[in-house]
């Protein structure tokens, strides 16, 4: 066999220093294997259930959710990352936190690619990155990975730092010198949210139910995925307390996290957008006559483009008392 012919091997601690380099505040590495059975379960009962709403490309390439190896040839190595974004600024325009930094999927992918090439170098091909836009279950990997743990909100969380995280992988035929270990014994086991039920007790649609996040309760989901108009009891849930009134996504169950108190205050992520909507001066009467040419230049390279412009004056009409977006 030729050199070229041999499974490259990755020093995790290498890999480790790279993703800090690239900007990331977390890494982990798996190895690349199906899901567990209990994940499986999870999202059997989830379809079953209907719990993805009309978000079909969630029910869509199973196999290669399952199973990295059907998504990457010869997969050995998935490399979890996370990528922070800072608290909600005061004076904050009433959308999602997340949604206020430059498009993750632009950024994160950026800094993921660099990092692969640095760690794989003139292995890298066969490998890929992924943040976001794939059939790759990222919560699942990063917690297989062990960089944090599921909570009741169904969200990432890193101990000591909180969920306010992106997530990205590297999936790599390479093998490493060393996997990481969950910190849980499973992935649905919240023993680390202890007794603490805040972020379903703040949920205004009840979306946090035992059997996991119900789409067709959530107002994220409301806000950003669907299409077509909302039903009536959003526009209360936008203005629930506890809770910042939000017409793009919402923060509940993140706010109210104890996880998410004191944790990272400062990351390398550029506010740029949120700067652009000082500039703006956005206010209920700016929002309500936004026009198709504010809205491009508004939210170029933002994430909020994900709810379309009919979307976005669909959640504005609502929020500010317009019937007329409702069912
Ligand atoms: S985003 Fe809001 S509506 Fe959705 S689960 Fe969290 S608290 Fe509930
Ligand atoms: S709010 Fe409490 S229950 Fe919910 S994820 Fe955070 S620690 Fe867990």
């Amino acid at each position: 066999m030729s050199p070229k012919d041999q499974t490259p091997i990755l020093s995790a601690t290498h890999v480790k220093a790279a993703a800090a380099a690239a900007g990331f505040t977390a890494c982990g590495i798996a190895p690349a294997q199906p899901l567990s059975r209990e994940r499986q379960s999870e999202r059997t009962a989830a379809l079953r259930l209907g719990h993805y709403a009309d978000m079909t490309y969630l029910e869509r390439h199973e196999e290669k959710r399952i199973d990295p190896r059907e998504l990457v040839e010869k997969a050995r190595t998935v490399i979890s990352v996370a990528w922070p974004f800072p608290p909600r600024p005061a004076n904050a325009p009433p959308i999602a936190t997340y949604a206020l930094v430059p498009d993750y999927h632009d950024t994160l992918k950026a800094a993921l690619q660099g990092m692969a090439q640095q760690i794989l170098g003139e292995t890298l091909t066969g490998s890929r990155c992924f943040v976001d836009t794939a059939p790759v279950d990222e919560r699942y990997w990063a917690w297989r990975a062990g960089i944090g743990f599921i909570g009741r909100s169904g969200m990432l969380i890193i101990p000591r730092m909180g969920s306010r995280f992106f997530l990205g992988e590297i999936i790599t035929p390479a093998l490493s010198d060393a996997y990481d270990a969950p910190l849980t014994p499973d992935i649905s086991s919240h023993r680390l949210c202890g007794t603490c039920h805040r972020c379903q007790e703040a949920c205004p649609g009840g979306a946090l139910t035992a059997d996991g996040l119900d789409a067709r309760r959530c107002l994220s989901y409301f806000t950003i995925e669907h299409r077509g108009p909302l039903p009536p009891e959003t526009a209360g849930w936008m203005h629930a307390s506890p809770g910042t009134p939000l017409f793009y996504g919402c923060d509940r169950c993140t706010e109210v996290c104890p996880y998410n108190r004191g944790g990272l205050q400062e990351t390398a992520v550029s506010s740029m957008p949120y700067a652009r909507y000082a500039t703006a001066g956005c206010d209920a009467t700016f929002w309500k006559a936004l026009t198709l040419e504010q809205y491009r230049e508004l939210f170029r390279g933002s994430a909020v483009k994900r709810a379309k412009y009919e979307g976005l004056m669909r959640n504005i009409r609502a929020f500010y008392g317009d019937d007329d977006s409702m069912t």
